[in-house]
């Protein structure tokens, strides 16, 4: 039915809805790529690792979907149609225009199809914080397989498993062979497993951006391959909040303050990742009085978003006086710090310096 709908949206919709905002846009790296406008953009997503928010994020382009499915073929969209894995094989190499891939690399499963869908598209979209930098899923880099399944499969409250058994990938029963896809150790962005031309940052990516991807796609103006399709500023650019000089004495959870005030949250000891973060979110958590978690990844020419914001923190922190406070005052200070992996590098821990925990043999 999506399809039928489809064609009765006239080109003059197309170009008010879709190319309009692509004037808007705030891409800055601008390079011709072919024209795709005498014929139907072939596109695909795909969701790896994800929570399944990335594809909840296209439908939040409301009706545009019916925009871009007017200029498009979905060629592949198993979390929306009956696709199957052979269809995806069975096509040329290069044959889809344009991927979006959500999701991280965890498994054997999501792995080989990053690099089926590599091979079978012109390009490659990592589409959201956790196909952009491992997001979330990301976080386990601070365990290994064997931990995880431990607290899964064995260690945990509501789980009685007598004989310890964990997923094997391959068992014999009676009616033949199962197999089952490998769990990684580690879990990897889209672009430590395969050749990525764009990412779009975010969690998920917003709706405007998405857009604008979709406009620059459609106009053939993307910017320079590698290039993130989203602002080159940061969160706190695009801050409503008041800013002042900011020092701070002790570092506050939100439930910690009774009233919020309407100035800059990390002037008021709560965590926000707004310098160490690219905007392109209008500062969207923060006029929820709620701080900036990070998940449009690193600033612009950042190599580490962690290390950025612990920079920004160390430098405004206790500095009335430090010279004269003792270790244990530093340290009490710190220890303010709730879960620093996952303050810091909530989104990005697979694509960070660090990258994972190292875990002794
Ligand atoms: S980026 Fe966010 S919304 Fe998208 S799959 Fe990852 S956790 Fe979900
Ligand atoms: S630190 Fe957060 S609250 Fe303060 S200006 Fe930046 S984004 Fe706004
Ligand atoms: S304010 Fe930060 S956490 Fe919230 S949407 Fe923007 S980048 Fe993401």
């Amino acid at each position: 039915m999506l399809i039928n709908i489809l064609f009765i949206i006239k080109k003059e919709d197309i170009k008010r809805k879709i190319l309009f905002p692509i004037q808007k846009r705030r891409l800055s790296v601008v390079k011709k790529t072919p024209s795709t406008s005498d014929k139907k953009l072939k596109i695909a997503f795909y969701w790896a690792a994800s929570c399944g928010g990335c594809e909840i994020a296209v439908l939040d382009i409301d009706e545009k979907i019916l925009d871009v499915a007017a200029i498009a073929d979905i060629l592949f969209w198993p979390v929306a149609m009956d696709f199957k894995y052979k269809d995806v094989e069975a096509m040329n190499d290069n044959h889809i225009d344009v991927c979006f891939f959500n999701g991280a690399i965890r498994t054997e499963e999501q792995e080989h199809i990053a690099k089926l869908l590599r091979k079978k598209s012109k390009i490659l979209v990592a589409f959201g914080a956790c196909a952009v930098h491992g997001g979330i899923p990301g976080l386990a880099n601070i365990s290994n397989k064997k931990e995880i399944f431990d607290v899964v499969y064995i260690d945990n409250p509501s789980t009685t498993n007598p004989d310890r058994k964990t997923p094997k990938t391959y068992v014999k029963v009676k009616e033949g062979n199962i197999t089952l896809p490998a769990f990684y150790d580690t879990v990897k962005s889209l672009d430590q497993t395969v050749d990525v031309d764009y990412y779009l940052p975010g969690c998920p990516p917003m709706p405007d951006l998405i857009m604008n991807a979709v406009g620059a796609i459609v106009e053939g103006k993307l910017p320079e391959k590698g290039s993130v399709l989203a602002p080159q500023k940061s969160v706190c650019d695009e801050c409503r909040f008041e800013k002042t000089e900011k020092k701070i004495k002790k570092i506050k959870r939100v439930y910690e303050i009774d009233k919020i005030e309407d100035k800059c949250l990390l002037e008021q000891g709560i965590i926000c990742l707004g310098p160490a973060t690219r905007g392109g979110c209008d500062a969207r958590c923060i006029d929820a009085n709620m701080p900036c978690t990070g998940c449009g990844g690193p600033t612009p020419n950042s190599l580490d978003q962690g290390a950025k914001m612990m920079s920004s923190l160390a430098s405004i922190l206790g500095v009335e006086g430090e010279e004269k406070m003792s270790d244990e005052e530093v340290e009490k200070l710190l220890a303010d710090i709730v879960d620093p992996i996952g303050t810091f590098y909530k989104y990005t821990l697979p694509t960070s310096i660090i990258k994972r925990k190292v875990n002794k043999k």
